[in-house]
């Protein structure tokens, strides 16, 4: 595995260690400086990263490694694995006197959660929460950080656990089992997702990099979707420098739903220095041989139909996105909020009933159309000849 092999190790220590403490108030798919840090300081070389240029291996070798996140999750060629244990979240439920820290770090903005929240089983150890925090795009682009057969969402929200064993985030950050991320994506709905308020209604009080505000602790449950056994897993990475490939994500299938503007709030609430903070998600990256699994068979995971509703549009931002077959099922996709085979397979059934539709309506307008030539032909002898006689 790839690992900083420069310096004592004594100093490089001491400086990672640092560094992921500072990350451990803010964010971890983020790892800028904490609220602490005013944004006129430009002096943590940390912060030098940004989404424009996201050649970030110059300044973070482990950004070009092999297991990098984001992906696409390529729904055909994941490997389904039932055994793969269902989640559960403990603590979740927070009291409204827990007081939580919501902070724009100029990457993101996070909410930083209590250690009494974690995932007591569903790994062979236990993770415990650190902080959640969200991906968008803009006005011209959707911004979710992985995407699914080509296929990118409004935005994401990652929620971010480090095993227990290891003590900190700061500490488990760089082992292999250390941290377990869990992955939203988001889609536009007809109606604002109420649950996010407590979150998107203070985004403006943290619109300025570095300013934190406090909100009441409220149920970190209703911000997940509701079927939870439904996932996609892969070894990944942190999506932002340094790039630790000590992630285990958990995606799930189903989607979670907020309104237009709740996603425009989301989009233009918050800055980084003179600019708006937008589009803060990193391009997937190469599976380079990784396997990834599903929680579920394709077709158990169209179950669910979420009513229609207008989404975000592709925009293209994907190679394979704008493919003809795929914006097929990416309509699917927005219908079902579930991705997978049973949606293609509609796709194919009602494309044949379409077919043979469309073959068998073509065929009688064209016997239609040769009857009525050949009645019209007859027709006019009929009324001729008539006409003829009775006048006669
Ligand atoms: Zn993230």
């Amino acid at each position: 595995m790839l690992r900083q092999k420069h310096t004592t190790p004594s100093i490089m220590q001491r400086l990672v260690f640092l560094i992921l403490a500072q990350l451990l108030t803010t964010g971890t798919c983020d790892t800028n400086p904490g609220p602490e840090h005013e944004e006129k300081h430009e002096g943590n070389m940390l912060d030098h990263w940004n989404y424009e240029d996201q050649d970030w291996s110059k300044d973070h070798k482990l950004c070009n490694g092999k297991s990098q996140s984001p992906i696409n999750i390529d729904t055909r060629k994941t490997l389904s694995d039932k055994t793969l244990p269902v989640i559960t979240l403990e603590g979740y439920k927070l009291p409204e006197t827990e007081s939580l820290t919501l902070t724009n770090n100029g990457h993101t903005v996070a909410l930083l959660l209590p250690d009494s929240m974690s995932i007591s089983s569903g790994f062979s150890q236990k993770y415990v929460a650190a902080q959640l925090h969200f991906h968008w795009g803009s006005e011209i682009t959707p911004g979710s950080e992985h995407t699914v057969d080509g296929i990118q969402f409004a935005a994401e929200m990652h929620v971010v656990h480090y095993a227990a064993k290891y003590g900190s985030l700061a500490e488990a950050a760089q082992k292999a089992d250390g941290l377990a991320v869990l992955g939203v994506l988001f889609q536009v709905g007809p109606q604002d997702n109420k649950n996010y308020d407590y979150i998107f209604d203070k985004l403006q009080d943290v619109a300025e990099k570095g300013v934190n505000v406090h909100i009441p602790g409220f149920d970190i449950n209703t911000l997940l979707p509701s079927q939870l056994y439904h996932f996609f897993r892969y070894n990944g990475s942190l999506t932002t420098p340094p790039c630790f490939q000590t992630v285990t994500w958990t995606v799930f299938n189903e989607t979670v739903q907020i309104s237009q503007a709740q996603l425009d709030k989301l989009e233009t609430s918050l800055k980084t220095g003179d600019r708006t903070l937008d589009s803060n998600f990193r391009h997937v990256q190469p599976l380079n041989g990784r396997t990834v699994f599903a929680s579920f068979s394709s077709l158990a995971s169209s179950r669910r139909i979420v009513p229609k509703e207008d989404s975000t549009e592709s925009e293209g931002d994907d190679k394979s996105g704008s493919e003809s077959g795929e914006s097929g099922i990416y309509s699917n996709n927005r219908v079902d909020g579930s991705y997978f085979t049973l949606g293609d397979m509609l796709a194919t059934i009602f494309g044949i009933l379409f077919g043979c539709t469309a073959l068998a309506f073509v065929i009688y307008v064209m016997k239609q159309r040769k009857r009525q030539r050949s009645n019209t032909e007859t027709g006019q002898k009929v009324i001729y000849k008539p006409a003829a006689t009775t006048e006669a």
